[in-house]
């Protein structure tokens, strides 16, 4: 079976309407638009490339951050699309997405795969590029308990930097629960997801966001 990937935009909607916090975001096709859009969402904000053909969008050169003002909005549509178009000229673009920058949190990942033998699974684990190398994760074959997920929570070895590690503040483990457990239901529900990576969550101190995501559907 061939699998495709959705858009982040697709995805975005999706798991929102699981309740994931999700970036303010829209979709722009012109630079005058994305200067308008950007305006509305409030400063700064990221932009990005929506590409079907696209799936690492940093590796086309396809994300700007800390957009502050409507002129370096419109310079930065411009800027995203010809690096699409440098990086892969058979790129279908579809447009740029304009989105909410959200704040540094701490960079948590959120995946689910379907194995052949045991079906769906879900993984959670630490974020941020080091700590990905030494792979924290964790992982349970799906149906769970929001009870599995908080022990999920707990069994990663970055668990105390989730509780407050040597005078950083707690962050809210409860509001990672929820956003567990709406991922949780998403994956069982939507028989034709087959694999999907959200990577970061951005936890708080209090709440939560999500700021990229990638799902595969069969
Ligand atoms: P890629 O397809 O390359 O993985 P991402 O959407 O993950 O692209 O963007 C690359 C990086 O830019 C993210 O890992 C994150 O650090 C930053 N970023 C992306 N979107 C946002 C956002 N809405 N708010 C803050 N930072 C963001
Ligand atoms: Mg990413």
């Amino acid at each position: 079976m061939v699998k495709r990937m959705l858009s982040e935009f697709e995805s975005y909607d999706l798991l929102k309407q699981y309740g994931v916090p999700v970036p303010e975001h829209a979709i722009v096709k012109t630079p005058a638009e994305a200067g308008k859009t950007a305006e509305k969402i409030g400063f700064p904000v990221v932009m990005k490339i929506h590409s079907p053909q696209i799936v690492h969008k940093s590796d086309a050169g396809g994300v700007i951050v800390s957009i502050s003002s409507k002129q370096a909005a419109e310079e930065a549509f411009d800027k995203i699309v010809s690096n699409a178009k440098a990086y892969n000229p058979d790129a279908e673009i579809k447009g740029v997405i304009v989105e909410q920058q959200a704040a540094p949190g701490l960079e948590l990942i959120i995946g689910g795969k379907t194995d052949p033998a045991f079906g769906k699974v879900l993984t959670f684990g630490m974020g941020g590029t080091l700590v990905e190398l030494m792979k924290d994760v964790t992982l349970r074959i799906l149906p769970i308990t929001e009870e599995t997920i908080r022990q999920m929570i707990r069994e990663i070895h970055g668990y105390p930097i989730i509780q407050g590690y040597r005078g950083s503040k707690p962050r809210d483990e409860e509001t990672l629960v929820q956003i567990m457990w709406a991922i949780n239901c998403f994956f069982a529900e939507n028989t034709h997801v087959v694999e999907f990576d959200i990577n970061p969550v951005r936890l708080y101190e209090s709440g939560a966001c999500i700021v990229d995501a990638r799902i595969f559907v069969d």
